[in-house]
Parts: structure tokens; sequence; C-alpha cells
């Protein structure tokens, strides 16, 4: 489609299609469809690559160091937040000996405004399996798990559905696809807690227990699920993995930067006139995503901020919208690239309150297990709801910022640890606003209360 071919042409000229490859073509139920898209071809290759040993002579045994070669070339790293090698994490499962290991799916997915796992799993069921029995080979596991929130019925049911045809096709179940390869996925629902997206949490909601983080190491990938070695990934990292496997880990290195390599799936929301699912190569620039991808600002407002990343994320400036989707880079303006939540934020929209709305979120989420987190995210609330309602004072800045470094440094796991990101990015370039808060004023004239009260 050539770009110049109007507004829609402009919304999917800068896209590539991986993680979301074939949307609007397959039936995301039909495995003979999903099939006919080379739908399992990778598997198959795996299998087959795999089971011929050096020689080229089937030895039965399967090794997964080629499958980890090529997702080390591909430079995949986790899509979930935190963007760690994915081919390390491969490996460490798979170097542990054990004779029971796990893979887990974490399609845990809570951040507000974030949708992508939801859409992903949804849409693409047999890409999730395909890229997880990929996983469970090259870690030597024959176990699987996807964890989904409940708030996602379709999404639960579809993978389901989904796991039932690929083991009436022999793509899973005992002997797959005809080898001595056994392997068995099942679906456990979460009940609702943001916190069970964290590792170790959603590991403990899986065995029954209440979700709650634990002091790493031992790290899941040594000592997970019943103690056993657990290979955890991200719905949409083991999306992209049939394709890495199909096309070779050069080619999908040849997207995106020196550090961050392929593409990204973003839910872009707020403020904007196209929003929606987008799937870009990593380097694309945020202001590239908000002016072309999604038509710019509407109703004539001025584009002000990005919140990316969710309650763990940070507001960009429409300053630095020329940087670029990138972990490092927007790491360094002080946002995290986040699972690929996307808010768009104008000049009617209070820095103030959104960094009030993401910490009551993580507030409300808090698991209480440790004092930074269950009492630090609470005191910063408090002055927060102090500065929105024009009854703070100027050292309540000073104690806001104190605040934040304590339980970013004392929590123990991610959510406390990035719980202060918001109001660290706002206050950071949008300090003037917190200051006029103080003085009674609310620049968007947002904070009702503020004026009520001066
Ligand atoms: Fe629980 Fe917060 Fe501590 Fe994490 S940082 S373990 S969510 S109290």
């Amino acid at each position: 489609v050539s770009p110049q071919e109007g507004p829609v042409c402009e919304f999917l000229g800068p896209q590539k299609r991986i993680a979301t490859e074939s949307c609007g073509d397959i039936d995301p139920l039909d495995l003979d469809e999903y099939r006919r898209h080379d739908g399992f071809v990778a598997l198959k290759q795996c299998l087959n690559d795999l089971s011929r040993g050096a020689t080229g002579e089937t030895t039965g045994e399967i090794t997964g160091e080629a499958i980890i070669d090529e997702i080390e070339k591909s430079g995949l790293r986790g899509r979930g937040g935190a963007g760690f090698p994915s081919a390390i994490k491969w490996r460490t499962v798979r170097g542990v000996t054990a004779e029971t290991k796990y893979v887990i799916c974490n399609g845990d997915e809570g951040d507000p405004g974030a949708f992508m796992d939801r859409m992903i799993l949804e849409s693409f069921p047999y890409r999730v399996i395909e890229g997880m029995a990929i996983a469970a080979i090259a870690a030597g596991a024959h176990q699987g798990y996807f964890y989904i929130r409940a708030e996602y019925p379709l999404a639960v049911q579809r993978i389901r559905h989904a796991i039932a045809e690929c083991e009436a096709a022999g793509l899973l179940g005992d002997s797959i696809l005809g080898t001595d390869y056994s392997l068995h996925f099942s679906v456990k629902e979460g009940a609702g807690a943001f916190i069970c997206g964290e590792e170790t949490a959603l590991i403990h909601s899986i065995e029954g227990g209440r979700g709650t983080p634990r002091l790493r190491p031992p790290f899941p990938a040594e000592s997970g699920l019943w103690e056993k070695p657990t290979l955890i990934n991200n719905v949409e990292t083991l999306s992209l993995v049939p394709w890495i496997l199909r096309h070779g880990g050069d080619a999908f290195a040849k997207f995106g930067t020196e550090t961050s390599k392929g593409t990204k799936v973003f839910a872009l929301a707020g403020k904007i006139q196209r929003g929606g699912l987008i799937e870009v190569p990593m380097g694309v620039t945020i202001r590239q995503i908000v002016d072309q991808i999604g038509g710019g600002v509407p109703n004539g407002r001025r584009f002000k901020a990005v919140q990316i990343g969710g309650p763990s994320g940070g507001c960009v400036p429409a300053s630095l919208a020329d940087t670029p989707v990138d972990y490092e880079a927007l790491r360094d303006v002080g946002a995290i690239m986040g699972s690929g939540g996307m808010v768009v934020l104008d000049d009617s929209d209070c820095m103030v309150d959104i960094a009030r709305y993401f910490l009551r979120f993580t507030q409300d989420q808090s698991c209480g297990k440790c004092t930074y987190c269950r009492v630090g995210t609470k005191r910063m609330l408090e002055i927060l709801e102090r500065i929105c309602k024009g009854q703070a004072k100027k050292k309540d800045l000073v104690l806001l910022e104190e605040l934040c470094h304590s339980v970013s440094s004392g929590s123990l796991c991610g959510l406390g640890k990035t719980a202060p990101n918001p109001v660290l990015s706002t206050l950071q370039y949008f300090r003037d606003e917190y200051e006029a808060h103080i003085n009674g004023h609310c620049p968007a004239g947002k904070c009702k209360d503020l004026i009520a009260y001066h």
C-alpha cells in the first residue's frame, strides 16, 4: 500500500506486522487457515531439524540449542516491559538439569489503557501456542500454562478452543507431529490482581497461593513453578517467535535500532484521531506514531505529552517527541517501553492529575508485603491529593520527591520500584504545573476541588 494514498495508508505505512501478521486475513479459530498462512511451519521446522542431529540422521534426541541461537541472533527482548534478552532466559532454563520444567505464557495484562496481549490472544491464538511450543522445546519443557486474566473471557475461551484443536491435530499432546516429544498446555485464569503480572506472584497464583512476589534469586528460570525451572514469557514475545524461526534471527534484527530489535505492538489511546492497536518497527519516533499513524491530536488542541508504559512508565513531553521507540532511549528521557500502553495527552490534561491517577492505581494494587510500597505510596498519594486540592505547601514537593526515591529503592518488586515514575517524570518536565497548583491555579482547568477551594 502506498503511503501517498490517504489517511488510511498513512496509518498503515510505517507499520510492520510480525506479531500481528495476517491481521484481518485469518479467522482466529480456523486452524487450517492459520496453517495456510505458514502457521506451524516454524514448529515443524524445529522438530525436524532438531531431531535430525549433526550428521543429518534422525537421532530422536531433540536439542533446543539451534532454536536459542536463532533467538539470540534476532536480538529479541521480553516485550512485557523489562526488555530482558530472551535468549539468555531460554538458555538458563535449558541449562538447568531437571526432570520437570515448565513454560508459562504471561497474559496477565493489567496496565490501564493497554490491550495488546488481549488482542493477540483473541486474534492469533494459534500463533501464541506455536511460539510457546517452540519455547518449550528449546527449554526442554513438556508442560505449559497460559496465565490469562479472567477479565479477558474471549481470550480464555479462544486459547482453550485452540489448544483442543491443536491436540486433535497432533500439534500438542503426546508424540507431537509424530516425534516422541510430548507437550501439554492448559489455561489458568487470573483473579484480577495487577501484581500477578509479576513473575513470582504469578507462579504463587498458579500454585494456588496468594499472588505476592518473593525475593529473587532464585530466579524462576532456576526455581519457579513448584520449584522447578520455569520459562516465563509475555504474550507478545511468544507471538514473535514463529516469524523469527521461519525467517531467521537476522531478518528480525534488520528491523529496529542497535539495541532494540524487531517490532513493538502499542495500544494507542487518549487524545488521538486514530487510536487502536499498532505494530511498528523499533526506532520510529513518538512523533511519527502520534502524527502519522495516529493522525494527530483532535479538535484543534495542542499535543502536550505521551504517557508510555502505564503506571510503571513516565510522561514524555511533546518537546521530546522525536525520541525513538527504543528501550534505552525511552529510559534516558525518564519513561520506559513498558508493555505497550501509549496514552496521548493534550493541553486540556492536567499533568498533576495524571500522576495522581496512576499513583492511585498502583497504591490500590500494592500487595502490601513491603512497607515502602504499602505506606510510601499512600503518603505520596496524600500529597498529590493535597496538591490537586490546592492545599499543599512548597515543602510538600520536596517531601514528594524524597518519597519517590525511597519507595523506588526500598520496594521489593517492580510494582513498587516503578510506582514513582509517573510522578518523577511529571515533576521533571511539568514542575511549573505543580507549582501553579500550590499557588491555587490548575493551568488545564481540570482540578475542580482546587478551583472550589480558592
Ligand atoms: Fe507488594 Fe509493593 Fe512490595 Fe511489590 S513492592 S511486593 S507490590 S508491597
